[in-house]
């Protein structure tokens, strides 16, 4: 009974039986005895290539880019062991490029350095904080080229808004910048599907495969102004005023208090006198003295569009004024909270301060 035993299975491994070849461009680089075990080995081959995907569960497709077909054949040799099979798919065909982080380093000269752009280094690197990088912290410059390519494919859908166009009514009673809502559009809605496709696990491609529209754009009516305003004409032509730009919109810190804080307007600096001229046709609204502002007019110019000029030295006008574009409104100074002669600039729209350089344009 034990010799039967022993010819029964030499008999076995002597005639074909059914196993599983990893074909690889018509090349079979291995043959497993079961089914179970391929996908085991294909898995594993896998693994760390998925294990860089975020999102595991939108996997539409893995695919090789190598033409990889897996082959029932009736088999008399030996079969592989699924750690050899392993072994075989994991010799890289080249070996990751790796950089050791010195002292003095940084990313932008090792992207320089290689010739690679930040966005690369971005993608090699997901696991490491690239804004902070410290002596001794190891950077991949290029991933290992694996035996076999592998794409994987996930979807993704997002609801994203379709912008609404505008329908332009012209007014000569309002300024060239006024805008005047008299219709508001409505933004449209569509779910988009993406197909991110990952190289080994690595960003690849986005495209876009499908785009379902949920409500259509409605388009709104704007009213906008023919009237001309001052203008920027040259480095230290402002329109309103002439001079050197000293302070911009945003923030700074404050020449007097020395704290960081929001600057609502442009500061132009010039000599005690120079003239300060309206922006565009309008009608003064406020000409008086405030602590922080000193003397100060603000010109309303319709459509929701007032400008303000503050630090004065004299004031040229009074509240119900009507005036031209470039009319001399006053004349700069220093008055209220102020370093010295030059005027403090702002532009509202709609009651929100916004940046006049973009209004001198
Ligand atoms: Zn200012």
């Amino acid at each position: 009974m034990f010799s039967g035993f022993i010819s029964g299975e030499f008999s076995i491994s002597s005639a074909p039986i059914p196993g599983y070849a990893f074909v690889v461009n018509d090349e079979t680089w291995f043959v497993l005895e079961d089914a179970r075990e391929m996908k085991y080995v294909i898995d594993q081959y896998q693994k760390p290539m998925l294990a860089r995907l975020n999102n595991l569960s939108d996997i539409t497709s893995i695919e090789f880019v190598e033409d990889v077909e897996v082959i029932e054949v009736m088999h008399s040799g030996i079969f592989a062991k699924s750690t050899e099979a392993l072994e075989k798919l994991q010799e890289n065909k080249d070996e990751a490029q790796l950089y050791t982080v010195v002292p003095g380093d940084n990313l932008w000269d090792i992207a320089q350095r290689y010739s690679l752009s930040f966005k690369d280094l971005a993608t090699f690197n997901g696991d490491i904080d690239l804004d902070r990088i410290w002596p001794g912290d190891i950077i991949t410059l290029q991933p290992s080229k694996p035996s076999l390519d592998v794409i994987i494919t996930t979807t993704q859908v997002m609801e994203e808004a379709i912008p609404f166009t505008n329908d332009i009514v012209k007014d000569d009673t309002l300024v060239s910048t006024a805008r005047v809502v008299i219709k508001p559009g409505v933004e449209g809605t569509k779910n988009v599907t993406y197909a991110i496709k990952t190289l080994n696990g690595f960003p690849h491609v986005v495209e876009v495969v499908n785009e379902e529209i949920l409500s259509e754009p409605v388009s709104g009516i704007l009213k906008v102004g023919t009237q001309t305003t001052m203008k920027r004409t040259s480095s230290t032509n402002f329109g309103v005023a002439q001079g050197r730009l000293t302070s911009g919109y945003g923030y700074r810190l404050h020449p007097i208090t020395g704290r960081r804080e929001f600057h609502y307007g442009i500061d132009i600096a010039a000599p005690q006198g120079s003239p300060i001229k309206s922006y565009a046709k309008g009608t003064v609204i406020e000409a008086k003295f405030s602590s922080g502002y000193g003397y100060y007019v603000v010109v309303n110019h319709g459509g929701g569009l007032t400008t303000l000029y503050a630090h004065l030295s004299k004031i040229n006008v009074s509240v119900g004024t009507r005036v031209d574009v470039g009319h001399v409104l006053g004349l700069m100074g220093s008055t209220g909270i102020s370093t010295g002669s030059h005027l403090h600039f702002e532009v509202r729209s709609n009651g929100n301060r916004v940046n006049p350089l973009n209004y001198l344009n």
